[in-house]
């Protein structure tokens, strides 16, 4: 992974941040990650319209990694963002430790992003959610 250089640091948070802008690599980053989870809260089994991210869309590394986002409903997103001790203990139940700690060094690396790469992230999910959404069995490739 050449894009990645070494830790700047950094918490584990699902907190909604609705301040930082969205562009449309978020809009079809969004969209991959509801259409793997089958729009369905990962946790409470629900419908689900949220694409929560494990660590926040500030961390640029992991702000468009598949293994970085999850689908919660609403009320267990905005639950979650309040209460990051119980979302880490489920995401570790659900996930394992060892994925834990390799998405927590990925979260440390930096990603500096330019208008062509965001293009590029962009171009690379409208890709892949075109092609899950007409192929049931498909499965969907992360960016990075
Ligand atoms: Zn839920």
């Amino acid at each position: 992974m050449g894009r990645y250089s070494r830790p700047a640091g950094g918490l584990l948070h699902g907190g909604l941040c609705m301040a930082m802008k969205r562009e449309a690599c978020d809009k079809w980053f969004s969209n991959c990650v509801r259409h793997r989870d089958k729009h369905t809260c990962q946790y409470c089994h629900q419908p689900g319209t949220d694409c929560a991210h494990i660590y926040g869309r500030a961390k640029k590394s992991v702000r468009w990694s598949m293994d970085n986002a999850i689908t919660l409903c609403r009320y267990h997103h905005q639950w979650f963002g309040s209460n990051p001790v119980a979302f880490t203990d489920f995401l570790t139940k659900i996930y394992g430790e060892g994925h834990m700690e390799i998405l927590r060094e990925k979260a440390n690396s930096i990603l500096k992003t330019n208008k062509a790469l965001r293009k590029e992230i962009s171009d690379h999910y409208r890709k892949e959610f075109r092609a899950a959404d007409a192929h049931p069995n498909y499965t969907i490739v992360s960016y990075n």
